[in-house]
């Protein structure tokens, strides 16, 4: 079921609501030793660190995508909860890489990712530092950090096979059981270790893991493994190493370098938590080896500590790259940016601004419970954000003529409305009026319903902006389908002119004049997938795909359009927020994407 969201004005949204994100902070910077955490400027270790200045930073978040896709609303919430509370704190936001796992991150992901989020309007360069970090620039601290549990006998080779160390893990009820390598001697585990990085292992032989708890009731504390062997090329570090840290060792150590101050992320690793303090705490502690050697910490306090939050679930909407990847992949979207899609460059493309998507974000607030974010959330924003802005024209979007049989072809007359009725500095479009008009083709009915007030052979009605006519019939081919409309026009009744409002009439039309209107490729959109949950306990998304989510028309403009750049939002009456297509749109060739409707068509009232 969808769950009612903090619905809340745009006024109030932009003002900081508090969350329990806001209390840990408030709570933790009361504490003394906050105020003095060095920063070297840098990301690095306790050598680094120990004697740098006190961080001019309150907080030091960060938002650590890893580059295997393109970012999705999903994403949005996040960027918007780590770089918000970063600027309301005084703080600083790091734009972190987390490119531990070669195999399916890309430049082109990374630069797609820097560009979302600056689009979104964030910035990474805080107090002077440009804080946008690779996780695989620690690739050597990472090892060094494994070497270091080592020694101090944490951490060991197992080289069972991968079925027995699956049998030896245990289930929720049953204990794990000690894998045989688990006590081989330091040195052994040493050298093997230094093997694995010297190549001379195969993929797989071997895993380095932490020595926790085979008998943890947490499954993420019977020994994780922290490295693997893998040859795999990697984006930044190519051939460099072939063995990669876990996900799960690395992030935690990524945090801790660049002196993260707290780690917000999502519900899904609030069990890997005890295993982030497990390794933060060990790094940061010095230990004694079984020969009396000293190892001196390798990090400080205070450490980065994690805190979770609830993940953005949209109704109708999949957000799991993976997923996305598949409907790019198999063709059914027409790629990342497809408006259809909830990627972040979907929605630009679609249509959506930066202030619309940061609305949305401080609407759905953060919580510690997971929940479904009604769609109609997301593009309340969007029209919250375009009405009061979108400059306001006419579109035909499915065009029939009107011929004002009582005029001559000649015929013409100037009309004008207001660009946007709030904003009357703003001023008013001039359009022509002549002849033949393109109208609607539901605003005419040969045989009217009930409550029909458009155009009905012997009714009036006003042309929007423009003048009075009465339907006098029409012209229809020879399977029976209309194919004009004939009216004639009152010329004492033109919009503004005195006795204008003498004509008493129900309906009132939108046109455009066929002699200068413009013709444009309109691309109206309806939800991806039909299924209100797409994904959710295992379905198969693909089969809620709506065959229905694109309709391309062509359209007549309103002749004020002209010359409008890529990009431009407009309010098309009675049709909704319409923006010009950044890849498709030009002047010689308008295409226009419907971003949003003028009134939630979707509730289920
Ligand atoms: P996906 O499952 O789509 O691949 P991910 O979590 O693997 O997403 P990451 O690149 O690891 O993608 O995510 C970067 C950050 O964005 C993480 O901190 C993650 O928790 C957060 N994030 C991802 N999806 C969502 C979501 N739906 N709502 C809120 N935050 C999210
Ligand atoms: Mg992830």
């Amino acid at each position: 079921m969808s769950s009612a969201p903090n619905h809340t004005g745009p006024a109030e949204a932009n003002a900081p609501s508090s969350n329990f994100l806001r209390s840990i902070i408030d709570h933790d910077l009361a504490k003394p030793e906050y105020a003095n955490r060095p920063w070297a400027g840098r990301p690095g270790g306790a050598e680094v660190q120990q004697n740098a200045p006190a961080d001019p930073a309150k907080v030091r978040l960060r938002f650590p995508p890893e580059p295997n896709g393109y970012l999705h609303v999903g994403h949005a919430k996040a960027i918007c909860v780590n770089f918000g509370l970063a600027e309301e704190y005084q703080g600083a936001c790091h734009l972190r890489f987390d490119d531990t796992n070669p195999e399916k991150e890309s430049i082109e992901f990374a630069n797609s990712i820097v560009d979302a989020v600056s689009w979104l309007g964030f910035g990474w360069n805080q107090f002077g530092d440009d804080n946008l970090y690779h996780a695989s620039d620690y690739f050597e601290f990472m090892y060094q950090a494994a070497e270091f549990l080592i020694k101090a006998g944490l951490a060991y080779v197992d080289q069972q096979s991968a079925d027995d160390m699956r049998a030896n893990r245990g289930t929720l009820v049953e204990a794990g059981k000690n894998s045989p390598f688990r006590d081989r001697p330091v040195a052994e585990s040493l050298q093997i270790f230094r093997d694995m990085r010297a190549g001379k292992l195969d993929d797989g032989a071997a895993v380095l893991r932490a020595k926790i708890d085979m008998a943890s009731p947490n499954m993420n504390m019977r020994d994780p493994a922290i490295y693997r062997i893998k040859r795999a090329h990697h984006h930044r570090t190519g051939d460099a190493w072939c063995i990669y840290p876990m996900y799960t060792f690395a992030h935690p150590i990524e945090d801790a370098l660049e002196r993260i101050t707290h780690s917000f992320c999502t519900l899904e690793f609030e069990d890997q938590r005890p295993f982030y303090d497990w390794t933060v705490g060990n790094l940061a502690m010095s230990h004694v080896t079984a020969e009396g050697e000293t190892l001196r910490p390798m990090l400080i306090h205070p450490l980065p500590k994690q805190t979770e939050f609830a993940r953005l679930n949209l109704s109708y909407v999949i957000t799991s790259k993976r997923k996305l990847q598949q409907l790019v992949t198999e063709n059914k979207v027409s790629g990342w940016d497809d408006p259809r899609l909830p990627t972040i460059v979907g929605l630009r493309r679609r249509g959506y601004t930066p202030a619309a998507l940061r609305l949305f974000c401080a609407r759905i607030g953060v919580s510690k419970a997971d929940s479904w974010i009604d769609y109609s959330v997301l593009e309340g924003s969007l029209r919250d954000d375009l009405d009061p802005k979108a400059h306001r024209t006419v579109a035909v979007l499915d065009p029939i003529q009107l011929i004002l049989d009582n005029v001559p072809e000649d015929w013409t007359d100037t009309c004008q409305a207001p660009v946007h009725p709030h904003h009357e500095e703003w001023g008013t479009r001039q359009f022509t009026i002549g002849k033949r008009l393109w109208i609607e083709g539901e605003d005419f009915q040969e045989v009217p319903e009930k409550k029909f007030f458009r155009l009905f052979p012997g009714n009036k009605v006003r042309l929007r902006y423009g003048f009075v006519v009465e339907c006098t019939g029409c012209d229809k081919d020879a399977n029976g389908k209309v194919t004009a409309v004939h009216a004639n026009v009152f010329l004492d009744s033109k919009s503004g002119t005195p006795g204008a409002d003498t004509y008493k009439v129900k309906g009132n039309l939108h046109w455009v004049n066929a002699a200068d209107a413009i013709t444009a490729t309109v691309r109206l959109y309806d939800r991806l997938f039909t299924d209100e949950h797409p994904d959710a306990g295992g379905k198969n998304f693909l089969e809620s795909l709506n065959p229905n989510s694109l309709t391309e028309v062509t359209a007549y403009l309103e002749a004020s359009v002209k010359g409008c750049k890529a990009g431009s939002a407009f309010q098309f009456e009675r049709h909704g927020y319409f923006v010009a297509d950044i890849k498709d749109h030009s002047e010689n060739h308008m295409v226009f994407n419907r971003a949003v409707t003028l009134k939630d068509s979707w509730s289920k009232s």
